[in-house]
């Protein structure tokens, strides 16, 4: 009558979703200010002003069965277009309006671009810890994941671990940098073996890997560096970009596929891309935030404040004796559970209020992810619960 495997992942929400209403409870019970929720990756700084001045202008000044009406599937020209001036101009490196497809956000575009590349039989290989949803995107296109863990020490990926992993049905590598949940951002050198090691690979076996950048945190970056532009580094790249967090709009659904220039048989991609958009219903992104998103390239956020929130946590948590990934990117900070046992660990956080979501979510063991998009006050009233916990531990341990 229905499909099993749909009511199977309908019947069992995420581990973050479930923290989530469980916080929402939890709120209503004992007060907001007295949970300390960071269990999801929800922005809490408003759009940019100039987001909501766009849209008000484009509400009063265009006219409306034009604003409202479909777009062309794959996005309005003029937008693609800006889009891709933006890149071209920001990245020196050209980028066509014809490689750009207009999503529902970074987890639109990763559905499209699987579906569009997934033949019978292929590989994906996910780089553990990794957002859960890879997994759903990536078996619903048909693909076979394979996870390949990150190198412990800085959750960076682990090359020598990924030549074993790699096999002749391997289509993709999903890469997602700045990481949700390690908040770990590549570094230029994992960018460039990472990529040599693919084009050594096509020319000994004749397969071409595609590198899917998932890359919905790119300007939540606080190392100073700026971050490599993929396509600049590998030809074969599809990069799924969303608004959803850089310009705090994850409600809107807006971002967008881009193939690029110097991609092998781009056009047939492309025409894959559409197509597989086609066959999912995810055409004509909505068209008032492909408008408004074309005039806000580049801006963001006041990013300032997830910056302030990761010193201060950083600081209590280094001072209460947590140990933790580097906290390069995005707005998660990556803890090691004291004893390894990351279940125990966020049940014993829950019990002093703080919600933090176990990695066994993200395929690794051992560590709890705290998304630090929440209020300064949030993560200033935490610190005692963060150092009660601590003490609990160091009490075990005598
Ligand atoms: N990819 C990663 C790594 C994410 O963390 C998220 C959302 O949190 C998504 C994709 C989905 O983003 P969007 O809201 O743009 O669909």
């Amino acid at each position: 009558m229905i499909s099993e495997a749909m009511r199977r992942l309908g019947d069992s929400p995420s581990a973050i979703r479930e923290l989530f209403e469980y916080g929402r409870k939890r709120k209503e019970e004992i007060g907001a200010e007295n949970v300390y929720d960071f269990s999801l990756g929800n922005p809490s700084i408003p759009a940019p002003e100039s987001v909501g001045d766009t849209i008000v202008s484009l509400v009063k000044e265009k006219e409306p069965c034009a604003l409202h009406g479909y777009t062309s599937a794959a996005g309005d020209l003029a937008v693609r277009q800006k889009i891709a001036s933006f890149l071209s101009e920001t990245h020196s490196f050209p980028v066509e309006r014809e490689m750009i497809y207009m999503t529902c956000g970074a987890a639109a575009s990763l559905t499209v671009s699987l579906h569009a590349i997934a033949e019978k039989g292929d590989e994906a290989i996910v780089l553990s810890p990794y957002f859960p949803e890879y997994r759903v995107f990536c078996e619903k296109a048909g693909m076979k994941v394979v996870e390949v863990p990150c190198r412990e020490k800085d959750f960076q990926p682990d090359l020598p671990a990924i030549e074993k992993a790699i096999t002749p049905r391997t289509k993709a590598i999903l890469i997602n940098s700045p990481n949700n949940p390690t908040g770990a951002v590549y570094s230029e050198e994992s960018w460039r073996s990472l990529s040599d090691f693919l084009y050594d690979f096509r020319k000994k076996t004749g397969r071409m890997v595609f590198l899917l950048c998932d890359e919905p945190y790119r300007e939540l970056n606080w190392t100073g560096k700026t971050a490599p532009f993929p396509p600049a580094l590998y030809d074969a790249v599809i990069l799924c970009y969303s608004f959803s967090k850089s310009l705090s709009l994850p409600g809107e659904r807006i971002g967008y596929i881009l193939v690029g220039s110097n991609c092998p048989e781009k056009k047939a991609v492309f025409a894959a891309v559409c197509g597989a958009g086609r066959s999912l219903g995810f055409v004509c992104a909505p068209a008032l935030f492909q408008y408004a998103v074309a005039e806000n390239l580049g801006k963001t956020g006041d990013l300032s404040a997830y910056r302030e929130n990761r010193e201060i946590l950083c600081r209590a948590l280094k001072e209460a004796g947590f140990e933790y990934a580097p906290p390069d990117g995005a707005f998660y900070l990556f803890l090691k559970a004291p004893d390894g046992d990351e279940k125990t660990f966020c049940a014993r956080a829950k019990e002093e209020e703080l919600l933090l979501v176990p990695s066994t979510s993200f395929g690794c063991p051992g560590y709890a992810r705290a998304s630090y998009c929440v209020s300064k006050e949030t993560v200033l009233r935490s610190i005692p619960a963060f150092q009660k916990l601590a003490r609990f531990y160091q009490g075990e341990r005598k």
